[in-house]
């Protein structure tokens, strides 16, 4: 890794880095995990490098069905060549299936299917834990304004039924998921795309055979086997060859866009 590059700030699973260019910055995907609002933290090897293929994969395809995105390309193991983007402070929860937190809060049963998909707010800020706010709280505080909300609320809704049958089409079912969008400034213009990344770290996905779970629960509820059903899931989307896995036998590209 470059050691003169300016780093710019790092989060708890990435670290990000000046870009080449003006307008670019270079994210750096780290082998740490944190649970409960950090409280619970472990180092697990070749994490960074999974996630950073399949969350390549999935912005590339949004980028090819015209989903607007900061992703610009993959430049190696862990990093990737980003937009640089004005990050919106609100963690949007996607939801398909009852689990986690909306199960703690109204005493839903895991697994149980939503009538419909539902979107919720975070505000971004660790400090409180990521509390849950409403649309009033969005356009109050001015973290965004009526119409990027609207256009939060669109993209998330495609993001959600594209990602439903891409993972449906690999036997998984994708439970819930969690993005985050930013302001990109370009020329006179200011549009909101999609930030951050979507990995196994930010979804919930369980086998649809075997409900198993291939996500950061595995961690958090101290499952056991993280990297194993990351794995998996890139294996599944036809990132890995079987017998490849993290950096020390590096991956294989078996099939190129
Ligand atoms: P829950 O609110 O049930 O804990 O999480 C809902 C979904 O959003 C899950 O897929 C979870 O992985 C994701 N999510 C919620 N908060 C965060 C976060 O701070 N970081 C990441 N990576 N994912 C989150």
């Amino acid at each position: 890794m470059n050691q003169r590059r300016r780093r710019i700030y790092e989060g708890k699973a990435k670290i990000l880095y000046e870009g080449p260019e003006p307008g670019t910055l270079i994210v750096h995907y780290k082998d740490d995990a944190t649970a409960h609002n950090a409280q619970k933290k472990a180092v697990i090897e070749g994490k960074g490098v999974i996630n950073n293929r399949i969350s390549e994969l999935i912005f590339n395809r949004l980028n090819e069905i015209g989903l607007p995105t900061h992703f610009i390309k993959r430049l190696n193991m862990r990093e990737q060549l980003i937009r640089e983007v004005e990050i919106i402070p609100l963690e949007v929860i996607v939801r398909n299936v009852a689990a986690g937190t909306l199960s703690k809060r109204l005493g839903l049963d895991e697994g149980t299917v939503l009538p419909r998909s539902i979107i919720e707010f975070c505000y971004k800020n660790d400090e409180l834990g990521d509390p849950l706010v409403a649309e009033e709280h969005v356009t109050a505080f001015g973290w965004a304004t009526p119409q990027e909300l609207d256009d939060i609320m669109a993209l998330s809704i495609r993001i959600n039924d594209f990602l439903s049958g891409l993972f449906l089409g690999i036997g998984i079912k994708l439970v819930d998921f969690k993005l985050e969008f930013g302001r990109l400034f370009e020329n006179d213009t200011v549009r909101v795309v999609l930030a951050d990344e979507i990995s196994p770290d930010s979804c919930r996905l369980w086998d649809l055979q075997t409900s198993d779970k291939l996500d950061k629960d595995r961690f958090r509820r101290d499952l056991g086997g993280l990297v194993e059903a990351y794995q998996e899931v890139a294996r599944r989307l036809g990132i890995l060859t079987e017998s490849n896995n993290g950096e020390r036998s590096k991956p294989v590209l078996v099939k190129s866009d």
